[in-house]
């Protein structure tokens, strides 16, 4: 079988879709996650689901019980999910299947404050000896809908990205890119840079809004403490807007600019572009 954990959230709900869509046989994939109730619609299709806790070994040995190939889908519990990811791999072990794993830009290289343990996953799948592929995925666009909704409201985005630019792509994309490396052998091994073939920066998230609501959308570039102070003001909390802000900071120096075209060749056609992602999103 072909098991994706994660398969509760929304890239791994996508993924199982295109494996769907590509003629692998429900009964071929084992969909998994820690809450059953957000798998019917997958059972009903016909798709065999199961409970999926990185903090439980037996559901994962369970689960992987048939396994040819695995996705690991990065857990969201940051910080916890060196620990979470080696419980994978080491069911994965005991029979020996392949494992595709979701991972960030440059992970063993970059400064990103989320590479590390990126790192570290990648680090213990090569220790492994496992048959393995890595894709690293860039950011989602998904990651500024908020953003866009919000820009489109009030005609203006706060940033202090700086002018970086972010060569994002939908989840849709990098969920098909997953479904094509599962469905063959031909990636054993690698480690894949994906990202959209178009990275932007604010000035143009700003004019592409502008553009589909007709709505005037300038960008307020702001200093990271500038930026962190008023993230507070909103109400987040001192944690989240640290994080925001990092992140921003990571994006001012270019760690997440870098495109060259391998997710667009390994879907056979261009990455979903920026203005295609606002139209749809702002037509709901
Ligand atoms: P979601 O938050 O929608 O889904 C996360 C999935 O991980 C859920 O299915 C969740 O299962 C599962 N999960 C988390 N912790 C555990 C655990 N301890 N045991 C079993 N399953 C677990 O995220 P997305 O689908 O949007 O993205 C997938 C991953 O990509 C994220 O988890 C994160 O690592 C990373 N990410 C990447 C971004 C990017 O821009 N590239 C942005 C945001 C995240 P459950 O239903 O049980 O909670």
């Amino acid at each position: 079988s072909i098991v994706v954990t994660g398969a509760t959230g929304h890239l791994g709900r996508q993924v199982i879709e295109q494996l769907l869509s590509r003629g692998t046989a429900p009964s071929d994939i084992v969909a998994g996650g820690r809450r059953p109730e957000a798998l019917t619609e997958l059972a009903a299709m016909g798709v065999r689901t199961a409970r999926i806790d990185y903090d439980d070994p037996a559901t994962l040995e369970a689960a992987f019980a048939d396994a040819e190939k695995i996705l690991l889908i990065s857990g969201s519990e940051v910080g916890q999910r060196v620990a979470q990811h080696l419980a994978v791999i080491d069911a994965a072990q005991k029979v020996g299947a392949t494992v595709v794993y979701t991972s960030a830009p440059k992970a063993t290289t970059s400064a990103l404050v989320l590479a590390p343990e990126h790192k570290a996953t990648e680090e213990l799948l090569d220790a492994s000896g496992l048959t393995h592929t890595v894709l690293r995925n860039s950011w989602y666009t998904e990651n500024y809908d908020d953003t866009i909704r919000q820009g489109a409201a009030t005609g203006a985005l706060l940033t202090s990205t700086a002018g970086g630019k972010i060569a994002s792509a939908p989840r849709r994309d990098y969920a098909e890119a997953a479904a094509v490396v599962l469905l063959s052998d031909e990636h054993d091994g690698a480690v894949l840079e994906l990202s959209g073939d178009h990275p932007w920066d604010f000035e143009e998230l700003a004019a592409t809004i502008t553009e589909i609501s007709g709505r005037e959308v300038i960008v307020q570039e702001v200093s990271t403490e500038e930026h962190l102070a008023a993230l507070k003001s909103f109400g987040l909390d001192e944690g989240t807007a640290g994080f925001v802000t990092a992140l921003d900071a990571n994006i001012a120096e270019g760690l997440l600019a870098d495109s060259d075209g391998t997710l667009a060749r390994l879907l056979g056609r261009p990455t979903t572009t920026l203005k295609q992602h606002v139209s749809a999103l702002l037509a709901d």
